[in-house]
C-alpha cells in the first residue's frame, strides 16, 4: 500500500438515520446522516412510508388534482358544445324551406 494517498479510514463511523437509529460502519467519513435505513425502509418494515424531502409528493398530488379537474371541465365543454351545435341545426332547418316546397313552386310557374 502506497503511503499518503489513502484517505483516513474510520472503522467505527457513526451513521444517524432520520428515524432515530444510529449504527456504526467502516467509512472514510467520520459521521454521516441518512434519510432511510434498514430499520425504517418499507422493504424491511412492510409498511408504506413516503420519503418526501422537497415537498415533491405534495407537488405531484396538486398537479394530479389539477389535471383531473381539467379533464372534467373539458368533458363538460364538449357536451355543451355538442348541444349548441344541435340547437343551431334545428334553427337552420326551420328557416330553410324544405326541398319539396321549392319544387312545388317551380313546377307551378
Ligand atoms: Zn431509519
Amino acid at each position: 500500500m502506497r503511503t499518503d494517498i489513502h484517505p483516513t479510514y474510520y472503522k467505527n463511523a457513526k451513521v444517524t438515520c432520520a428515524c432515530g437509529r444510529t449504527f456504526e460502519i467502516g467509512s472514510t467519513v467520520e459521521e454521516m446522516t441518512v434519510e432511510i435505513c434498514s430499520a425504517c425502509h418499507p422493504f424491511y418494515t412492510g409498511v408504506e412510508k413516503i420519503v418526501d424531502t422537497a415537498g415533491r409528493v405534495e407537488k405531484f398530488k396538486a398537479r394530479l388534482a389539477e389535471a383531473e379537474s381539467r379533464q372534467t371541465r373539458t368533458a363538460t365543454v364538449k357536451t355543451t358544445a355538442g348541444k349548441q351545435i344541435e340547437a343551431v341545426k334545428k334553427t337552420v332547418k326551420s328557416k330553410i324551406p324544405s326541398v319539396d316546397e321549392g319544387n312545388n313552386k317551380k313546377s307551378g310557374k
